[in-house]
């Protein structure tokens, strides 16, 4: 039995479907977290298309009796559940430090109690802030926000406990985007701004860039480390390439067929000014490369959502 903390958000519903096509048994367990900005309207959504077989727990990773449960049996855990974004930590961080810190905590306290062989947790960029780019995994990290300092000390948790109970990876994803992406998203904002004839918001001057890496290619790296379990290691998922928020909206625009205006607001304070993985490491150690080009994934994204 596999287990996806967050199986019902973004990147974990795609997981799901993966797994399943590939024969794994599946449980989700995830809260459903509801807010005015992201409501859970598109995880129950995701539900109700999830293959026959997937168990679902409606519970929460801080709660440890819903996590012991969710853990039975279980022998690799993806934790992806966490409060994700970096702008709204800056506005109310405690609950990015209780989600994403504590609930790793009981997560990996499950784990051990369960016997699970194998947890592979999902960090983020963010981690690395304002470092060079391309930036290989051995950069010091150097937080910009609330969220990505929680994502840090999450991770120091994960070292520790691959130290002394089992096989744990930890990967960090630059800019995921994709079909049923968050809303907060650039590529949804930008797409949505698009196609109701409103300009695109841009926050800042526009010249910051982005790794952006389609859903899919996140997925297949996940699928690949379920099949390589090694006491510890971390790697980068990116595209490897970068583009800057007004080129991201031009492709945007490319896909929709539409010219795309601008519309400047002042920089949202977390925001690194750049960020291009490293893909060395992953490509080296799991043979991994991504498939999707910026200008195929929108492609991609675009056709799903219609
Ligand atoms: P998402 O918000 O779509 O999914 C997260 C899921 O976790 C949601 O379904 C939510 O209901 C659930 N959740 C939140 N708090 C919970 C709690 N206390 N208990 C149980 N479930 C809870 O986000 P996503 O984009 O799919 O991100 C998945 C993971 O990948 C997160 O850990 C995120 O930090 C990380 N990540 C995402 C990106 C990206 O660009 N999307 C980039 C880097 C890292």
């Amino acid at each position: 039995m596999i287990l996806i903390t967050g199986g019902a958000g973004f990147i974990g519903s795609h997981l799901v479907h993966r797994l399943v096509n590939d024969g794994h048994r599946v449980r989700i367990l995830d809260l459903l977290w509801d807010t005015p900005e992201d409501p859970s309207s598109r995880q129950i959504a995701n539900l109700a298309h999830f293959p026959v077989g997937v168990e679902f727990i409606r519970g929460d990773v801080r709660d440890p009796l819903a996590v012991r449960q969710a853990m039975t049996g279980v022998t690799t855990a993806f934790h992806l559940a966490a409060l994700a974004g970096v702008h709204a930590s800056t506005i109310n961080p405690a609950p990015y430090y209780d989600v994403n810190v504590v609930g790793t905590e009981r997560v990996l306290e499950a784990a051990t109690f369960a016997k699970v062989h194998q947890v592979i947790f999902a960090s983020s960029s963010s981690v690395y802030g304002n470092a060079p780019t391309p930036t290989p995994e051995s950069t010091p990290t150097k937080p910009e926000s609330p969220y990505a300092h929680s994502k840090i000390l999450a991770e120091q948790r994960v070292r520790d406990w691959a130290t002394s109970h089992g096989n744990a990876t930890i990967i960090r994803p630059f800019t995921v985007y994709g079909p049923g992406q968050r809303p907060n998203m650039a590529v949804s904002r930008f797409m949505n701004a698009l196609r109701n004839g409103q300009p695109i918001p841009i926050f800042g001057d526009g010249t910051i860039t982005r790794d952006n890496t389609h859903v899919h290619d996140v997925v297949d790296a996940l699928r690949i480390l379920l099949k390589h379990p090694a006491p510890f290691s971390t790697f980068n998922v990116g595209s490897g390439t970068s583009v800057s928020l007004l080129e991201l909206g031009e492709e945007v625009g490319r896909a929709l067929g539409l010219k795309p205006m601008f519309e400047f607001h002042p920089p949202q304070p977390g925001d690194a000014q750049h960020t291009q993985a490293d893909l060395a490491h992953i490509q080296r150690e799991l043979h991994w490369k991504p498939k999707y080009s910026l200008r195929e994934g929108l492609r991609h994204t675009l056709k799903a959502s219609q």
